[in-house]
């Protein structure tokens, strides 16, 4: 992909709030809890476990986590999602298999090895399982062992994904999260040795103190150690849920250089063979996240993006969220709230959002933008059962000035993203959500860029 060049004008004119569509509606839609449903018809299922606790805070965090030196704390908290685990299990209609998991966090391999495998057969024993699963873990490399990570393998997880953010030194000063190249490189050798299918590595561009240089340097250092996928994510600045990203405001990039390092990931990783999935993806091409891309499978979820489309979302732990046959609904986001409503036999559920159907066809519209980068009317029609560019005619009439600037292409057939409107894609699909073109948004959202 060549150097791609955007106006100034163009970089203030679309750096504004939006969602990042990890939902339609976004989470900031969602009121009281609905009921959870436990659907007839058998559904593929994916589980995600939120497991809180790290050992120390990183400043550009913006996850729901839970400090502590403690380590008997996740005895205690493994103990509670066992509890809820068998009650969602409840809620499992007849035939349907797991064929995807994910530990997520916080951090997961916080948990000792042997709550690392007492987890995955608490998961195991309480779920059916499909024959091949997609079982992934977040890892935090500092605190990685080659006891976690057979205890991972022993549990089922076939792939892991490396908090990496930059090698930067000054860098990781800043932002708290001290992590020199070689325990990088480590904790990847011991996932390779240990037979993990796939490896993903996260950056994050836009931190305090990253110029090009230095992030050109990061990703010369992670290329070095050839993982199957990058996650490459914008920092999101959000003070005003976590104060604690206010101690290195002055040292942010402005909004100019913050694209120039989306720019450089994106050539320099493309460069280096990888297929440029999505927004903030990347690829081998002989991953399955390629072959997601290229036979339209692709599916953007709370963990970014999946590879598996039309499956129920069960998420458990504190703060997780599900999305099942149409509702979503999310658990308590604090430790003793969640812990309260298990003690009284209650599923620890917070808020959610029922979809409605208009939802539903929305929903639709905007994951093909952001996975596929694509609509094909025709397909889109067939899929969502109407006529797609009579019922978005307003919203694709409201493209005029995304084509002028060269974000889109409008043709008879289809809408297509445009190499440039890739850097944008969360401009694009906000003008097919209603609720942001009425200039009323719910809630608050980090910048697009
Ligand atoms: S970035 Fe990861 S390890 Fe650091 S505080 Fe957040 S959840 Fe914990």
């Amino acid at each position: 992909m060549s150097q791609i060049t955007v106006r100034l004008d163009q970089l203030r004119k679309y750096n504004v709030p939006g969602p990042r569509y990890t939902s339609y509606p976004p989470a900031t839609h969602f009121t009281e809890a609905p009921s959870i449903p436990k659907p007839q018809a058998s559904s593929p299922l994916s589980l995600y476990f939120h497991l809180p606790f790290c050992s120390s805070q990183c400043l550009y965090c913006g996850c729901t986590n839970i400090v502590t030196g403690d380590q008997g704390k996740s005895a205690i908290y493994l103990g509670y999602l066992e509890r809820e685990i068998k009650m969602r299990a409840q809620y499992i209609a007849e035939g349907s298999d797991v064929v995807q998991i994910q530990l997520g966090g916080g951090t997961p391999t916080f948990l000792l090895p042997e709550e690392i495998e007492q987890l995955g057969k608490m998961i195991r024993t309480n779920f059916p399982m499909a024959s091949t699963i997609e079982a992934g873990v977040e890892i935090d490399p500092r605190g990685l062992t080659p006891e976690k990570v057979r205890a991972l393998r022993k549990a089922g997880f076939n792939r892991a994904s490396l908090g990496v953010q930059d090698t930067n030194a000054d860098v990781q000063k800043t932002i708290a999260r001290i992590q020199p190249l070689e325990k990088v490189a480590e904790a990847n050798q011991w996932l390779r040795d240990s037979g993990m299918e796939s490896i993903n590595f996260d950056l994050i561009y836009g931190l305090p103190g990253q110029t090009v240089e230095s992030f050109s340097q990061t990703i010369d250092d992670v290329l070095m150690l050839s993982p199957d996928r990058f996650a490459v994510y914008s920092y999101a600045h959000i003070p005003w849920i976590k104060p604690f990203q206010k101690s290195f405001e002055e040292q942010l990039p402005d909004v100019e250089t913050k694209l120039q390092l989306l720019q450089l990931a994106i050539e320099k990783l493309t460069g280096a063979g990888y297929v440029y999935i999505g927004m903030d993806h990347f690829a081998k091409p002989d991953d399955a996240m390629s072959a997601a891309l290229f036979n339209g499978t692709l599916q953007r979820n709370f963990q970014g993006y999946s590879t598996l489309k039309g499956v129920d979302l069960h998420g458990m732990g504190m703060s997780s969220i599900s999305h099942v046959d149409g509702r979503y609904l999310q658990n308590k986001k604090e430790l003793e709230a969640y812990y309260a409503d298990l003690d009284a036999g209650r599923l620890p559920l917070l808020r959610g959002y029922v979809m409605t159907a208009e939802d539903q066809i929305r929903y639709g519209a905007i994951m093909h933008i952001m996975c596929n980068l694509y609509i094909d009317y025709a397909q889109a029609s067939e899929q969502l059962d109407l006529d797609f560019a009579e019922y978005f005619k307003a919203d694709i009439a409201s493209l005029d000035d995304l084509e002028a600037d060269g974000l889109v292409r409008r043709e008879t057939g289809g809408l297509h993203v445009t190499p440039l409107g890739r850097l944008f894609v969360r401009i694009i699909a906000m003008r097919f959500d209603p609720a942001i073109q009425s200039g009323q948004p719910k809630g608050r959202y980090s910048q697009t860029v």
